[in-house]
């Protein structure tokens, strides 16, 4: 059932309320736990912490989702939508896809931190939140971190369903815009810089 506001009506803001209702009765591991409590303390705007949120629990639409809920026929057409030949899982796409690999690559080295070996999405989540924490707040961690995930994930339906070009760098450039207009325009200004001092260093903002 959907919920539904004040007035009636269903709102992401009344959805959101909802997820948060829920994390608190799940049976969620501690590991997760953690991950969502950071996500809902991030700058960000609540349809990206609902999309968060989905990732970290793997309940977004990916592939082999598709597959176990029989709305897609068969594990041949689980495979990556970046064209990979590996299953589309929430790991692999986040994080293992090669598109995936190259994104973080140039997002690390643009934060000035080493690439993690980290495989699973929330594990990955918490060791960036603990390399930059004594750097910057958690929840700007938080806001690249979703960033990030936001951008490839609205690559990967562009090229399902608009026939987009898998464009490691458009990527990139999508993170550092999200994550700047997330917290430098939307959210009461919570850095305060332009877009080209924040693509030159972040770290000095966050
Ligand atoms: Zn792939």
């Amino acid at each position: 059932m959907w919920p539904l506001d004040g007035s009636g009506e269903f709102t992401v803001r009344a959805y959101y309320r909802k997820l948060i209702k829920e994390s608190l009765v799940d049976e969620d591991s501690c590991i997760i736990k953690e991950a969502l409590h950071v996500v809902w303390n991030s700058w960000m705007p609540s349809k990206v912490k609902i999309f968060a949120w989905r990732l970290l629990k793997d309940r977004l639409a990916t592939r082999v989702q598709l597959v176990k809920r029989n709305i897609l026929e068969d594990n041949n057409t689980s495979h990556c939508a970046f064209g990979c030949l590996i299953q589309e899982d929430t790991n692999h796409l986040f994080l293992n896809c090669i598109i995936a690999k190259g994104v973080w690559l140039k997002i690390c080295a643009w934060l000035g931190i080493t690439q993690s070996g980290e495989h699973q999405c929330c594990n990955h989540f918490l060791q960036m939140v603990e390399i930059l924490k004594r750097k910057c707040s958690t929840r700007r961690v938080g806001v690249v971190w979703a960033a990030t995930c936001w951008s490839i994930w609205k690559h990967r339906n562009d090229k399902i369903f608009n026939n987009g070009v898998s464009d490691i760098d458009e990527i990139v450039h999508k993170v550092k815009m999200f994550s700047w207009w997330w917290l430098a325009i939307g959210n009461k200004q919570k850095v305060s810089c332009n877009f080209y001092e924040w693509n030159h260093s972040p770290l000095q903002y966050m």
